[in-house]
């Protein structure tokens, strides 16, 4: 643990509650250096709750000779599901052949290079598909007779985000959400920050010897309004959006489809009853919070999507869309698309005594931990080495039992509280993994769990949210530390918001 005394500058303060400063936090407070975050708003409520949630080597950036970026994160895949086997599981993605696009060589290649780039052990190779007799074929329009099946991960991204803020302040991380970076300055060789509570309004002033700035699509506008800077433009802003259908297959595959206009989509199983498609790629400029799917963008996912699928997708069947932006590196690409992926990290020292400034651009959900051990680098540079390397084996929390033991953690579940319902024991296993045990201590019966907001959220998984997880709106707990809010009715999310505004001021 690494308690900060009173008014006692931190080593490092992180701007931002993403996957990237939540990452950059708990890697730097299990070295030892003292570490406070502040996120303005939930945590991943910005882009890192609007991906396609994947983890994933990025088959398409083979394309733009990324091979590092690929490499790197095609490495991560199996390291992730490792410390994170409840949030993170294998999915196999079905590639069609498509008379007229790629080649089947061009397609071979690829899926050859992302087999063997990565150091891939336990994720099953590629294998080619005879799509009229595998019943991946079935829900596809007639004429598509060969795929290539691969292997990814899928993750519950805005989990991912929440436990590595768990785990940072476990280990001794202050973690600050609706808490907004307003102010921050060079004072002698401290940084003196002020943290608006954007709830109460209040300001408080703390000081650090280091400032990262993890403000993801916000980045430049922290440096340009925050620190009052004019000269930084590096990001480019990037939308992407999704649509959410009713289920349109029934198997437990994902399919990444080529469009005619050279761009991929996904269609992958969403949360039980749905199939989330995406995405899309196009500029944007405006403040991120306000993003969301344009029409046409739907429009295009549909007819993407209905190119391949036999059963017609219209405008009614979308019972969801969302949109987030991406922060990338602006390398000058022409097209949005072709912007990099890949991060990069700027370290600005101050003149003399002055202290630093990290900020990072761009990154993907799958390389947190590997951008996090860059931002360690550089933070060495600035202000002295503490612990080394640590983040590839220790799990996060409720990671705690191999990759391939989901089931056996079901099961053991089962045992152990025999009158829950299985499919509940198995939901709360995905989102918690062994802390779900922590969650059902005192429970016996389905009434113990207190008032059901629907679908099978109860009182006491609300109260877990908040106590361990800094829920603090039926948002976060329907949008972000679950998905339910697929599921949860209006009434429900009422009943919710009531529940949590009570609870808050109880303990305030
Ligand atoms: P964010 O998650 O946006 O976090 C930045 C945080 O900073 C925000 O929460 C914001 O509220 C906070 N903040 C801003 N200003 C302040 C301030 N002044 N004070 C305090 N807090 C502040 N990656 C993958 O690996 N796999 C995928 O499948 C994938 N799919 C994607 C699909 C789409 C459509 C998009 C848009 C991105 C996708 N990505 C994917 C990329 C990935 O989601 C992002 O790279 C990643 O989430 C960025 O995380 P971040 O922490 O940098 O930014």
């Amino acid at each position: 643990m690494t308690a900060q005394k009173e008014n006692a500058p931190f080593d490092i303060l992180i701007i931002g509650g993403g996957i990237n400063g939540c990452g950059i936090a708990r890697d730097a407070v299990g070295r030892g250096y003292s570490v406070c975050l502040a996120e303005m708003n939930d945590l991943a409520s910005g882009t890192s709750s609007w991906s396609t949630k994947l983890i994933h080597g990025g088959l398409r950036y083979l394309e733009y000779y990324e091979f590092r970026l690929v490499r790197e994160a095609l490495g991560e895949r199996e390291l992730l599901w490792s410390i994170a086997p409840h949030i993170i599981h294998p999915l196999r993605f079905v590639l069609p052949h498509q008379k007229g696009l790629r080649p089947r060589w061009m397609l071979r290649l690829g899926l050859f290079l992302y087999d063997h780039l990565g150091g891939r052990k336990l994720l099953p190779a590629t294998k080619t598909l005879d799509l009229r007799d595998d019943v991946a074929g079935k829900p596809l329009k007639p004429g598509f007779s060969t795929a290539f099946e691969y292997s990814d991960c899928w993750v519950n991204d805005a989990r991912l985000v929440a436990l590595n803020a768990r785990d940072a302040a476990d280990r001794g991380a202050e973690i600050n959400t609706r808490t907004k970076v307003v102010a921050a300055e060079r004072t002698g060789d401290l940084w003196r920050v002020r943290l608006q509570d954007t709830v109460s309004g209040d300001i408080r002033e703390v000081s650090a010897r280091l400032l990262v700035n993890a403000a993801g699509p916000w980045v430049d506008r922290v440096l340009h309004g925050a620190m009052q800077r004019s000269d930084a433009n590096h990001v480019r802003l990037v939308q992407g959006s999704h649509i959410v259908v009713r289920k349109l297959f029934d198997h437990d595959r994902a399919y990444i489809f080529q469009n005619g206009d050279g761009r991929i989509v996904f269609a992958i199983p969403y949360e039980g009853e749905h199939t989330l498609i995406g995405t899309t790629d196009r500029d944007f400029t405006g403040d991120p919070a306000d993003v969301s799917a344009s029409e046409e963008e739907i429009a295009y996912l549909i007819s993407a999507a209905g190119e391949y699928f036999k059963q017609p997708i219209t405008r009614d069947d979308v019972v969801w869309t969302y949109s987030g932006v991406r922060p990338l590196f602006d390398d000058g690409a022409s097209k949005a698309q072709e912007a990099t992926r890949d991060y990069v990290l700027k370290l600005e020292r101050g003149t003399g005594a002055e202290p630093a400034l990290v900020n990072i651009f761009g990154g993907k959900i799958t390389t947190y931990r590997r951008l996090a051990l860059s931002v360690m680098d550089l933070v060495e540079k600035a202000i002295g080495a503490k612990g080394k390397s640590w983040t590839a084996t220790p799990p996060l929390p409720g990671g705690d039992f191999a990759a391939t033991g989901f089931e056996d953690l079901v099961t053991g579940l089962a045992a152990d509280w025999p009158d829950l319902d299985r499919a509940l024991l198995r939901r709360l296993a995905r989102a918690y993994g062994t802390k779900t045990r922590v969650l059902l201590a005192g429970v016996k019966t389905p009434q113990d769990l207190g008032l059901d907001f629907g679908a099978g959220l109860s009182e006491c998984e609300v109260a877990y949210m908040m106590d361990h997880e800094w829920a603090r709106t039926a948002e976060d707990v329907l949008w972000r530390r679950s998905k339910l809010g697929l599921a949860v009715d209006e009434a429900g999310a009422a009943q919710l918001g009531r529940f949590i505004a009570e609870r808050l001021e109880k303990v305030a």
